[in-house]
């Protein structure tokens, strides 16, 4: 680990004036990425620093019958609150499907939207990256690709983002406050996170400087038929190979809406909304999920060791829509899918 200067900032305003007078500094929020990162080499700021004692720490009600999470609200906080599990249960779901308890009650909001790619060339500074070292390549896309992506991918980068909770979030359409040099503004979710397209070192459509506030979920009733699917490697902790966070709602068996993000398949959640809109006004069957999973996989593209994940997704995604039409979300204590 290099050596670095820190500073514990006292507002909003000298975090972002810090860092953004500053190209090598960073804020520092759980830790639990950015320092293992720092200790692999793979990020290297002179100066670090901590937002943790900002008042980004509460869970509030918006005028429009919604939820602001605070930047600094950890992950355990938000799955437990009780009204993230009556209002937005698919949420707390997801976050309770990643990591540990003790890392869920670190990890922050925004750092878990801005956690980076799980990788292993990426990690590996012996070895070249375009994320890491812009146009030293991507070995990824030849080497072992078997957690990478199948959707958006490009010739310069094939890296999956990490996080569950962006993928409920995703599909919850919310909306990430960010204040920045030039005052605040807000970015809707699917704007956050970019493909990697030939700037894969860029994660997402914040400018260097700008910290997140809070993110916040729209009012909505997605409450009833919902579930977070997460399929891995192992129970324990793990990230998701493929992950799928599906919402209905019905009217009988009719379907009048829903929403429906993938995860561990793309460099951002994916989320398809003319295969959500073919859901509507449709009876919800097996045959009918089916048919919106092949729409959302369009254009999927297998590597070497990768290609299982098309067909994983595909029949993810139609056992996640059946759970949520059932009424039986999967659960994140016993984690077998039933
Ligand atoms: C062993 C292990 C297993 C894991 N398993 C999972 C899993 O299954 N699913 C999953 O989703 N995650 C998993 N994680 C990742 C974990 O959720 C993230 O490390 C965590 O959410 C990051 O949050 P943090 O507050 O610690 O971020 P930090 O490490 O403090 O920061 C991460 C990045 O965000 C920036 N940052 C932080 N807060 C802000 C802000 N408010 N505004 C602007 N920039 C900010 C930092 O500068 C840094 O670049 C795992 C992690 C580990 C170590
Ligand atoms: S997939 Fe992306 S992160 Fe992985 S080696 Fe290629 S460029 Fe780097």
């Amino acid at each position: 680990m290099n050596r670095f200067s820190y500073l514990r900032a006292a507002s909003v305003e000298e975090a972002v004036r810090e860092v953004a007078g500053d190209p090598t500094a960073r804020f520092i929020a759980g830790g639990t990425n950015l320092i293992d990162l720092m200790k692999y080499n793979v990020e290297r700021p002179d100066r670090l620093i901590d937002i943790t004692h900002l008042p980004l720490n509460g869970i509030e009600e918006t005028d429009g019958g919604g939820l602001k999470i605070g930047a600094l609200v950890t992950n355990d906080e938000v799955a437990y609150d009780s009204r993230i599990q009556d209002r937005y249960p698919l949420l707390s779901s997801a976050i309770r499907a990643g990591a540990s308890p003790q890392l869920r009650n670190a990890a922050t909001t925004g750092g878990n939207l801005l956690q980076r790619t799980r990788c292993y060339y990426f990690y590996d500074t012996g070895t070249p990256c375009n994320k890491r070292e812009p146009g030293s390549g991507c070995p990824a896309a030849f080497g072992r690709n078997r957690i990478h992506a199948i959707l958006g991918t490009s010739e310069h980068c094939i890296a999956t983002h990490p996080s569950d909770m962006a993928v409920a979030m995703a599909a919850l359409e919310a909306i990430v406050h960010v204040a920045g040099p030039n005052g605040e503004r807000t970015i809707p979710i699917a704007e956050f996170h970019r493909l990697p397209g030939d700037r894969p070192e860029i994660d997402n459509t914040l400018q260097h400087g700008e910290i997140i506030t809070a993110v916040e979920l729209p009012a909505q009733d997605f409450s009833r038929n919902y579930t977070y699917l997460k399929v891995r490697d192992r129970l324990s902790y793990a990230f998701a190979l493929v992950s799928v966070a599906a919402a209905l709602r019905l009217d009988g068996e009719t379907v009048t809406d829903a929403r429906l993000a993938l995860g561990g398949v793309a460099h951002k959640p994916w989320r398809i909304p003319e295969a959500e809109a073919m859901l509507r006004g449709k009876t919800a069957s097996a045959d009918l999920f089916g048919a919106v999973a092949d729409r959302v996989l369009d254009g999927a593209k297998g590597y070497e060791d990768n290609a299982f994940k098309i067909d994983l997704a595909r029949r993810t995604i139609v056992r996640a829509l059946s759970q949520a039409a059932d009424g039986k979300p999967q659960s994140q204590t016993d984690k077998r899918i039933q």
